[in-house]
């Protein structure tokens, strides 16, 4: 749908220090979501600028490779300051493009500027020589690094990956998701301010096939940082491992959250609520799978949806909207197929289902669901559905809760809930995920973030993240 308001053109590559016009000329349209209007046309980059994009890097990184710690930290602090100056562009970027609520998009922007400060620190007190046994191992930059991200979380998931790049003296060619080209545009223009050498950062917006091919087969990149979905990642890694590239693999989850017997229902349940529900319910981290004690579930079942009742659907532009449109209208037919599932399958649906919220019938807007008496093996249960679907599960005891919450191919990452932190702990430490959030829903940026299993391959994330983007060489002296 074409209405000829306000649509612009998002026709840029940005390569070796350069604002250049795509040697790509497909041309595709950028959606909002909320009403599934045409809001811009992006000229997507082909083979020819991606090779281009990895050739600047390669001439780059001979001299960066080089630089000094204080270089890279100043590097990494005027990114900081150049993403953190366009905040509200980026913002509304956000909200516009993708259909991220207020808070949301602020949040995750803001997270965003912040890691390239926590790199900067984390590198202030890394040491890049060290001396282990009688050698000296020296942590050198991995080299050029090609970065995939995903379009739900676009300005984190490339943070997060460029950081550490820089910090460990890499050069990168970065591949955002398509449909993020607003996203896009506004953070190509800060990483232009901040002024690092030519070449260093190189942006090239295109089809994964398409752009995907040329990264992951040229024997000059020699790292591939992905989030993405577990089925492109295994694509992804599959054609890196020909040319031998060390990859970390961000992908999806299917996540639980346990709620024990002992804590606070209330609180519990609002949270359990608020993060399946997390960015519209795109979010890796979800915990779509909420696990309950048997003999609770009713009280449970009042409790949520009571919560679900009191959440505002609706245009991401108002505060007090907590879900706005999902991303696409390809997503919406996922998530409708997934209800449909649901219920053909036999879940009892405790509030939600088919079709958009009365009112929000132009934009990508579903109803946030419950289903309950959610057995294991149903559908809902064992696959990513990335919306606000939210499936519960019960238990009997304790061991058997930490058995079906591991009953999956994901493990990013996983909730518990429990007045009792010694017998929360000892829960956590029986999850297999690779983060486990007690009575919370805070991030640490400093602690490693990735996942167990099908959820993924190495960390991201302080000096997890870091060593990822280095090479050690051992130097042995006769
Ligand atoms: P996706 O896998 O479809 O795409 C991810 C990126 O890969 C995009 O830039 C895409 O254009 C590119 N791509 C697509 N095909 C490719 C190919 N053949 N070769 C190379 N690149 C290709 O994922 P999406 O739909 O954009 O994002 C949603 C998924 O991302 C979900 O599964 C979600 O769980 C996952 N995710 C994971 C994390 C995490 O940190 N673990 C964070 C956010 C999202």
């Amino acid at each position: 749908m074409d209405t000829g308001r306000d649509i612009r053109s998002f026709n840029q590559v940005y390569i070796n220090g350069y604002f250049a016009v795509p040697h790509g000329t497909q041309i595709i349209d950028l959606i909002n979501p909320s009403d599934n209007e045409v809001i811009g046309k992006v000229t997507l980059a082909d083979e020819i600028d991606a090779r281009n994009a990895i050739a600047a890097a390669k001439d780059a990184l001979s001299t960066f490779s080089r630089t000094t710690k204080e270089g890279r930290m100043d590097y990494l602090q005027r990114l900081h300051a150049c993403v953190s100056r366009r905040m509200d562009d980026l913002v509304a970027a956000t909200v516009l493009e993708y259909g991220a609520p207020q808070e949301r998009a602020k949040g995750s922007n803001a997270l965003a500027a912040s890691i390239f400060l926590h790199f900067r620190d984390v590198l202030k007190d890394f040491d890049l020589i060290t001396t282990v046994g009688t050698s000296t191992v020296v942590l050198e930059p991995v080299g050029i690094v090609g970065i995939f991200t995903p379009w739900n979380s676009s300005a984190g998931s490339i943070a997060v990956k460029l950081a550490p790049a820089i910090a460990a003296g890499c050069t990168t060619v970065i591949k955002p998701s398509e449909m993020s080209a607003m996203q896009t545009q506004v953070l190509m223009e800060c990483f232009h301010d901040a002024g690092l050498p030519p070449g260093v950062i190189n942006i090239v917006t295109g089809l994964g096939e398409v752009i995907g091919g040329a990264l992951t087969t040229s024997p000059d990149v020699a790292k591939i940082a992905f989030t993405g979905s577990t089925q492109i990642g295994k694509v992804v890694a599959k054609a890196a491992l020909d040319t031998m590239k060390r990859f970390t693999l961000e992908l999806g989850g299917k996540s639980a959250n346990i709620i024990l017997d002992d804590a606070d229902f209330t609180k519990a349940i609002t949270m359990a609520v608020a993060a399946c529900y997390l960015n519209n319910g795109q979010a890796c981290i979800a915990a779509s799978r909420l696990f309950v004690p048997e003999n609770r579930l009713d009280e449970i079942k009042r409790l949520v949806r009571a919560a679900v009742e009191n959440i505002k659907v609706g245009d991401p532009n108002d505060e007090a909207v907590t879900i706005g449109p999902l991303a696409s209208r390809r997503q919406y037919g996922r998530v409708q197929d997934y209800i449909r599932a649901g219920i053909a399958e036999g879940a009892e649906l405790v509030i939600g289902g088919e079709g958009h919220p009365p009112g929000l019938e132009r934009g990508n807007f579903v109803k946030p669901t419950v289903f309950a008496n959610v057995t294991p093996q149903m559908k809902i249960a064992r696959e990513e559905i990335f919306g606000p679907v939210l499936s519960i599960l019960t238990y009997r005891t304790e061991d058997e809760a930490i058995r079906m919450a591991n009953d999956s191919e994901f493990g990013l990452i996983a909730y518990v809930s429990s007045s009792d932190s010694e017998r929360a702990g000892r829960v956590a430490r029986q999850l297999d995920a690779g983060r486990v959030l007690i009575n919370t829903l805070s991030h640490d940026p400093l602690a490693p973030f990735g996942g167990f299993k099908q959820s993924g391959i190495g960390r991201e994330g302080g000096i997890f993240g870091l060593r990822e983007f280095l090479e050690p060489k051992a130097i042995i002296t006769g």
